[in-house]
């Protein structure tokens, strides 16, 4: 995501300069350490959700229904679902419940909520074998909160991202109850797919992860259905948007959505961004696997900022552009290749950037020359939400998004672009659809260079 702040500091950033030249001796390639043995479960997620909303797009209930598999070699009792719309919220007041609510569980044993209700542990009825898959299924209760957000309401318009309860992963860190901890992102999943119902007024506008096709549902209603593979969540929006589709060269659809109030120039940019990049970061990175993404846009999230789902970005757009760039980046690095948001939020963000960067062709070449290079002597690039959270709130952006980006510059230019754009490519193939950790880029990008990178990480703080 970026937010206002991100945005007003990176603008602040790239007035400025320096180049923290790296200072690695030409050397014998070193040995690539064996990549760990990692098993992230529960995996290959299958979501058949079906929801029907109220008459304004505020209120959300049904079923949903989640199968895995356990491809961990001890078997899986119990599973973890997130709640990640109770992260501002918490667990509520008794007259204003939690705004994601789960009921009625079948397939296990649902346990109290935890982690200021943000978790439900559902013990399952008996230990699920390595391989073997089953199913669990709850009532699903959504109300959107009442404030401009990822999930939130902005006038008439509803947001529904991180309203959809998701698995959480258990890998061999253990069980990833991470927080919610007010800023960036703290979610980790493995890629499923989605089969998702949504029956609402006909006079709402319904964009939504997936491929999306729309029919008539009972008098005065619309039922649109969004089929999405490999995709690691689930947003949608809903409201009396406008809308244009327009097709890229490449051919992907790429839907816009926009509040009437939002500046059609910052709209048309949008589009016209969009259009460029789909094929721009397929050809760079991997094709967009996803057929159809959607530019959801208002001007009035600038107290939010902007925001990505896979298959759909939530975009504060002014007159003069909105993160389109940025976000869009994040279908790769986030979407397609995974991580774990709260451990290591360089791999998204910081990737992000440098691909914003690298797509405007903006000269990184000075890019370290703001001045302290390093907010603190504890800052560094690989660190987690927890560290951000704990007393270096204000490092986040500057070193997650700044240092971070420029890190990944200056690692182009000790590999040459040609060899850079290799090695990204073979990366995002390497992780497609998958989860990749700071450990597996670097060993990606020594494997691009007989210089050994030791004393560039250590320079750029990425440990
Ligand atoms: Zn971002």
């Amino acid at each position: 995501m970026i937010s206002l702040r991100i945005r007003r500091a990176l603008l602040l950033a790239l007035a400025s300069v320096l180049l923290c030249a790296p200072q690695t001796a030409a050397a014998q390639a070193p040995a690539a350490p064996a990549a760990p043995a990692r098993t992230a479960t529960p995996d290959r997620p299958s979501y058949e959700v079906s929801l029907r909303a109220d008459a304004d797009g505020s209120h959300w209930t049904g079923r949903q229904t989640v199968s895995f598999r356990n491809s961990a070699r001890t078997p899986l009792r119990s599973v973890d679902v997130r709640l990640w719309g109770n992260g501002a919220d918490g667990c509520g007041a008794p007259e204003v419940p939690s705004p994601v609510r789960v009921d009625r569980v079948t397939g296990g044993t649902p346990r109290p909520l935890t982690v200021d209700c943000t978790a439900l542990r559902i013990d399952l009825p008996a230990p699920l074998p390595y391989g073997a898959r089953t199913s669990i299924s709850f009532d699903v209760d959504i109300t959107v909160p009442d404030r401009v957000h990822r999930f939130g309401k902005d006038g008439a318009h509803r947001y529904l991202g991180n309203a959809l309860p998701l698995l959480s992963v258990r890998d061999a860190q253990g069980r990833h109850l991470d927080p919610d901890v007010g800023f960036g992102e703290s979610f980790y999943t493995l890629s499923g797919d989605f089969r998702v119902v949504l029956d609402h007024p006909a006079a709402l506008v319904v964009p939504a992860t997936g491929t999306t096709t729309r029919r008539a549902g009972a008098p005065g209603r619309t039922v649109t259905t969004s089929l999405a593979h490999g995709v690691r969540d689930f947003a949608w929006a809903a409201g009396p948007f406008l809308s244009k589709t327009v097709t890229t060269p490449g051919g992907v659809r790429l839907n816009a959505y926009w509040t009437a109030a939002t500046s059609p120039e910052g709209v048309a940019l949008a589009l016209q961004d969009g259009t460029g990049l789909v094929d721009a970061f397929g050809k760079r990175f991997g094709r967009y696997p996803y057929g159809e993404l959607d530019l959801v846009m208002s001007d009035n999230l600038d107290d939010f900022g902007s925001m990505e789902f896979p298959g759909l970005v939530l975009l504060w757009t002014e007159p003069d552009g909105s993160a389109a760039v940025h976000e869009i980046a994040h279908q790769w690095f986030y979407g397609i290749v995974g991580n774990d948001q709260f451990a290591a939020p360089w791999l998204d963000e910081s990737f992000a950037q440098y691909a914003n960067q690298s797509y405007y062709g903006e000269d990184t070449t000075t890019c370290w020359e703001d001045q302290p290079m390093w907010p603190s002597v504890t800052a560094a690039i690989t660190r987690p939400m927890s560290y951000f959270a704990d007393g270096h709130r204000s490092e986040y952006s500057r070193v997650v998004y700044g240092r971070g980006s420029c890190a990944l510059h200056d690692l182009e230019r000790v590999l040459g672009t040609p060899a850079m754009a290799a090695m990204l490519r073979d990366y995002v193939r390497d992780h497609w659809q998958g989860v990749s950790t700071t450990a597996d880029f670097k060993r990606a990008a020594q494997a691009a260079t007989p210089q050994d990178l030791t004393p560039f990480w250590t320079e750029h703080r990425i440990l």
